[in-house]
């Protein structure tokens, strides 16, 4: 147990804005032990709070009002990979590139690919139901989770589905991924892997800006074509790439859809030239084909760091993860754009266009410009796409940072009946407390989430 506070001081944060320190970290190397910790804790009368990377962007795993957490970092054996059946029994604190590195040993791989997938766990990816930029085809966590052994509020061990795609009774693996472990920890799944495709074909297409992009994504959707991936990065986020990692992305173009598709090799090719005679149309001025697996594994790469090489402009930024739907996108970042103008903020934008998940950046530097003006600002921006439709996050998960805006998309009913679902789990709210849903006292004396309480109230006005 480390209880110092140099040691509770790395466990204060996520890769969001809020810190609180716990009052203790337990790091336990079996589900037994887990279990052990939440009795412990409930004979404590502490709340109990999971934590995998921490690469949470929502206070997800930050713990409030005195909660232990518990780290699932010794808890990280992959303990079988079944080829036959396509699944593999994972312990939480996995990483989800080494499953899929493992998985590719045996011609498979584990399809949701959050970019952070270099350090974040499957516990943490179950948590918040990551997506990434394959979910556009594959889906989210959701969709590949056959079954759950979790450490219930009581401190029991229950499983949930299991190595079967389908089993009788009612089906609570749905319910558990995404509920930010607030219905108990995850101590072992079992996840679906899929086969790797014969052929992938990984592409650029150049446009002049953002709305000419989103306007190609939109029209390769409505075509029928769904790809494997489509990303968009902007002017901003291509040249901060060039200049931290010589990424080498052609900063001529106001933006660029990345996309890949995959399956049979004469599908991808009839693919292919759909897209691009669709970006062609939309205004795309240039194409570029990555020629090997090399130059592939480089543009994900440089995909996935565009979060780290943001730093070099501002030394701070909040990231949103509204979705809207895929046809208001280009009205929606026209929306967006004007309200970091007008509020005098630089934004970049690097997000999953195929699935309307958007993931406008506002860079600002926290030593010299107020927290509170940066929320005022991104409070906008969710308002702006709960009204055209959208929803309050497409994978980041509610945490702390959103619990307050929940009452902007779902009545008191709406909020009622998943406080009932809890409480079946977890009747006196000890499994991640303050997280989730409205109006939860464990969280309130956070700073940020003070503000966004504030903010939330007064815009609902
Ligand atoms: C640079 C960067 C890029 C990102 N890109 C993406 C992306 O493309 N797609 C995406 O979806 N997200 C993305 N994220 C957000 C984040 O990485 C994901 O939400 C990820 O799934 C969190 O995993 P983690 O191991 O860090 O979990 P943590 O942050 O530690 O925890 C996340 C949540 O899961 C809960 N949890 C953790 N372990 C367990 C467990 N064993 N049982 C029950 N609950 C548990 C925690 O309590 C918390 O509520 C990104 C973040 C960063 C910093």
């Amino acid at each position: 147990m480390l209880s110092s506070p140099e040691d509770l001081l790395v466990f204060e944060y996520d890769a969001g804005f809020d810190r609180n320190a716990p009052s203790a970290v337990v790091v336990p190397g079996t589900a037994e032990e887990v279990a052990g910790v939440v009795r412990a804790a409930r004979d404590a009368g502490v709340g109990v709070v999971p934590r995998g990377a921490g690469t949470g962007l929502a206070g997800g795993s930050i713990a409030c009002g005195g909660a232990v957490v518990v780290s699932t970092s010794r808890l990280r054996r992959i303990l079988a990979i079944d080829q036959e059946s396509r699944a593999a029994l994972v312990e939480p604190g996995v990483v989800n590139l080494d499953l899929s590195n493992a998985a590719r040993r045996h011609g498979l791989f584990f399809a949701p690919d959050p970019s952070s997938q270099r350090v974040s766990t499957i516990g943490g990816n179950i948590g918040n139901n990551a997506g990434g930029p394959h979910a556009l085809r594959y889906g989210s966590v959701v969709q590949h989770v056959l079954g759950i052994e979790m450490v219930l509020a009581d401190g029991t061990i229950a499983s949930f589905g299991g190595r079967a795609p389908d089993l009788p009774g009612y089906d609570c693996v749905p319910l558990i991924v995404g509920s930010e472990g607030t219905l108990g920890i995850v101590t072992k799944a079992w996840v679906r892997l899929l086969p790797v495709p014969e052929h992938v074909h990984t592409f650029l297409a150049l446009f002049p800006d953002i709305e000419t992009g989103a306007l190609a994504a939109s029209r390769i959707v409505a075509a029928g074509i769904v790809p494997a991936a489509m990303e968009m990065l902007d002017r901003t986020t291509m040249g901060a790439l060039n200049a931290a990692f010589d990424a080498h992305l052609p900063e001529e173009a106001g933006s660029l859809l990345l996309i890949e598709v995959e399956g049979l090799t004469e599908e991808c090719t009839a693919q292919v030239a759909r897209i691009e005679a669709i970006c062609a149309a939309a205004g795309a001025f240039g194409a570029r084909t990555a020629a090997t697996a090399e130059e592939r594994e480089l543009l994900w790469k440089a995909r996935k760091l565009g979060y780290a090489a943001l730093a070099r402009i501002k030394p701070n930024n909040y990231l949103h993860d509204a979705v809207v739907p895929r046809t208001r996108i280009p009205e929606v970042l026209r929306q967006v754009n004007a309200i970091a103008e007008r509020y005098g903020y630089v934004t970049a934008n690097m997000f999953h266009i195929g699935d309307g998940n958007l993931h406008p950046i506002l860079l600002f530097d926290a030593r010299t410009e107020p927290i509170e003006r940066v929320m005022r600002a991104s409070a906008e921006i969710l308002r702006v796409a709960v009204d055209a439709g959208g929803m309050l996050s497409g994978e980041h998960g509610i945490g702390i940072e959103k619990d307050e805006f929940m009452r902007w998309v779902f009545s008191e009913d709406d909020l009622g009946a998943m406080r009932r679902a809890r409480d079946a789990f977890d009747p006196d709210g000890r499994m991640n407390p303050g997280k989730i849903l409205p109006g939860g006292e464990h969280c309130a004396a956070i700073a940020t989430t003070r503000a966004k309480r504030a903010l939330a109230g007064e815009m609902w006005v």
